[in-house]
């Protein structure tokens, strides 16, 4: 599994971070301080971390993070559009436009974790006519679909 890089620039993420207080601010949650240290591990880290990694990351930071706390943050943080939860690969990822349309469509590549994140809104209302033919309905707006990146592909 390649190691993961610090691919965001200091001034990208201090700008996603503004942005993820602008969205609470406005729908009038708060972005407590352990809320926005989660998200900022997160965007730091290129592609996905898994519960364990983020809490090692976490805890360089912050000692005392317990993992209860922590997953309430990132349940919240999901709520919120700010981070996507990958159900393939168990892990979650900082969303790279939480102001801008919504994903409907996250390819997570099973092997490195990386995420593309397409918005397709016309393929989201077709999956769910599909789905609500089978008389069933969505939970969720987002469809994972399981894949190769070029990286891992070339490996
Ligand atoms: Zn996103
Ligand atoms: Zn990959």
């Amino acid at each position: 599994m390649p190691t993961k890089v610090h691919s965001h620039s200091h001034a990208e993420i201090a700008a996603r971070l503004d942005t993820a207080e602008r969205l609470c601010a406005r729908r009038g949650s708060r972005l407590t301080p352990l809320r926005r240290l989660v998200l900022e591990t997160l965007l730091r880290h290129h592609g996905s971390l898994k519960a364990y990694e983020l809490l090692d990351a976490l805890r360089a930071a912050q000692p005392g993070a317990a993992p209860p706390t922590v997953y309430r943050a990132l349940d919240f943080l999901t709520e919120q559009g700010l981070i996507h939860r990958l159900d393939a690969i168990n892990a979650w990822s900082a969303c790279t436009d939480a102001g801008g349309q919504p994903h409907d469509v996250l390819v997570v590549c099973t092997r490195c974790g990386s995420v593309a994140e397409l918005s397709d809104p016309d393929l989201g209302r077709r999956l769910a006519a599909c789905v609500a033919q089978a008389g069933y309905a969505l939970n969720g707006q987002e469809t994972e679909l399981r894949a190769l990146c070029p990286r891992c592909r070339q490996a």
